[in-house]
């Protein structure tokens, strides 16, 4: 008899998303469903998965176990979220009204917005503004189902900051469930006092700030923004390679205003991820997939930003490059905390299926961030996070729905409806 101190019991159906990850291609539909299925955890790892009537014959419970009644509802992996940018000071909702109005970010830019105010104002900021401020979104998180999330710094932009942003991040990876891995971001713009010299300005990422965060082991990745007018393939490439250098792992902001060559950088360096992909091509998509490079969409970004388009994840998947999906949470073009939204636009804006996109927002979301061992399928051995879903696995993408009745972390029930 296995001893389980959790059970979601008899649930209508059980969506597993087993591995082994990343999953592409015709692989991204399988989510190696049960059917009146059970799962049930112990010291926070998986200890059973499959048949309900199986689960009674072969585990029993500890006093005082949670017990989670699945009758009526799906149970799916923890979400996890590959690419937000949740920690930050000030507040841009203003922008989102200009924008509504026509304005476009070029002209709110022009005006004093966009990044380079968060930038001001999170540089005014200390590291316990910055925890306080994200405290709120972080529950947002969890309550739609995100049980891990990527979080990058780049509203610093200067050494101190940060450092400031970073260690912020660390400090709400333990104040709160949701597990976070931290991403150096200080190649997210080209800072005010450095305009017309970006170059010195990217010496300085490498060179400066680089080092340091290494040396505080402060961040798993190391992230930039490769786009005409931010940074060049070249600097990109130096950037992540510095990175690799100090210990930093490589994901990229590429091709999302234009085919800026970000993702053939990603798979020069052979980055874990290439993030947004609105302009990517074909030939590029299968330098992506032979350099083993999964492609996180963000198709909330592109949707609040009114980019008239999204990323082709039509054809990403027929070229067999595995498809993650993330929020892009940030203060001017990422207004949702939600992954079952991004799945929603995943099915309704980029035509992928709904068993695709759950594959996304887990196994393949988990592959985006180097945890595929760990987390993103419900299989034995691997972390308890899963989320419950009070209906069928369709109900998940019922936008605007209060669809989900419990999450659990590491075996913890931490959100119920
Ligand atoms: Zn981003």
């Amino acid at each position: 008899m296995i001893t389980a101190d959790i059970l979601i019991r008899n649930a209508d159906l059980v969506a597993t998303c087993a591995g082994p990850g990343p999953r592409g291609g015709g692989d991204q539909k399988n989510i190696s469903a049960i059917a009146r299925g059970s799962v049930a955890g112990s010291n926070g790892r998986i200890v059973f998965v499959g048949a309900a009537s199986a689960c009674e014959d072969a585990v029993t419970l500890a006093p005082g176990a949670t017990v989670i009644d699945g009758r009526g509802r799906t149970v799916v992996p923890g979400f996890v979220d590959p690419h937000t940018h949740l920690v930050f000071a000030g507040d841009r909702r203003d922008e989102l009204r200009r924008r509504l109005g026509g304005a476009t970010y070029a002209q709110i830019a022009a005006d004093g917005g966009g990044i380079l105010r968060t930038v001001t104002d999170t540089r005014a900021a200390s590291e316990a503004d910055l925890v306080t401020a994200a405290l709120p979104r972080l529950a947002e998180m969890l309550a739609f189902g995100t049980t891990t999330a990527e979080v990058k710094s780049g509203y610093g932009l200067e050494l101190d900051a940060e450092l400031r942003m970073l260690r912020a991040i660390r400090t709400l990876g333990s104040a709160q469930p949701i597990e976070l891995t931290a991403t150096f971001m200080g190649a997210h713009e080209v800072p005010a006092e450095y305009r017309g010299r970006r170059g010195e300005y990217a010496q300085a990422v490498i060179e400066e700030m680089i080092p340091a965060v290494a040396r505080e082991q402060l961040a798993e990745w190391c992230d930039v923004f490769c786009e005409d007018g931010v940074f060049t393939p070249d600097e990109s490439r130096a950037i992540l390679e510095a990175g690799k250098r100090h210990g930093l792992k490589a994901r990229i902001h590429a091709d999302e205003l234009g085919s800026s060559g970000g993702a053939g950088v990603a798979a020069d360096v052979g980055a874990h991820s290439a993030d947004h992909l609105i302009f990517v091509d074909e030939p590029h998509a299968r330098r992506m997939r032979d350099a083993g490079v999964v492609a996180t969409l963000l198709p909330a970004a592109a949707f609040f930003l009114k980019l008239g388009r999204f990323a082709p994840a039509r054809m990403l998947i027929d070229q067999e490059v595995p498809v993650a999906l993330a929020t892009d949470i940030n203060p001017g073009g990422g207004f949702t905390t939600s992954m079952p939204f991004v799945m929603a636009l995943a099915c309704f804006g980029m035509n992928m299926t709904l068993e695709e996109a759950l594959v996304g927002a887990t196994l393949n979301a988990a592959a985006s961030i180097d945890r595929t061992d760990s987390i993103g399928s419900l299989e034995v051995g691997k972390q308890f996070d899963a989320v419950v879903v009070g209906g069928g696995l369709s109900d998940l993408i019922r936008v605007g729905g209060p669809v989900i009745s419990h999450v659990v972390k590491r075996g913890r029930l931490e959100f119920t409806l």
